[in-house]
């Protein structure tokens, strides 16, 4: 296994214990408690330091409406999703920078 994708699942593992533990394993979106897992709102992982899973920008959705949020489908959006978690894409891109900036 290449060594860089070995640290992207056991970031996802990370991830999705920290957002479970603040949503727990029912979609935020629907409650639906079929086939839940941890999404990153903003996925653009080889961009962002640590693939994008941070608390801030993860929310524990269920396989319907993950698809829905890549289908980027209304009511789906980066905005709608963040609204959920009180979050924000600024916010999130604000702690990626300071991040960025630790990690150099
Ligand atoms: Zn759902």
């Amino acid at each position: 296994m290449r060594r860089g994708l070995k640290r992207k699942i056991l970031l996802y593992k990370l991830f999705e214990e920290e957002i479970s533990k603040r949503d727990g394993y029912i979609c935020k979106k629907c409650g639906s408690t079929e086939l839940v897992h941890a999404h990153n709102i903003i996925s653009k992982f080889d961009e962002m330091p640590y693939h994008g899973f941070i608390l801030e920008n993860g929310i524990m959705l269920c396989k319907s409406c993950r698809e829905k949020a890549k289908k980027n489908k209304e009511d789906y959006k980066t905005d709608n999703l963040y609204d959920l978690i009180n979050s924000s894409k600024y916010k999130v891109l604000e702690i990626f920078s300071k991040k960025k900036k630790i990690d150099r």
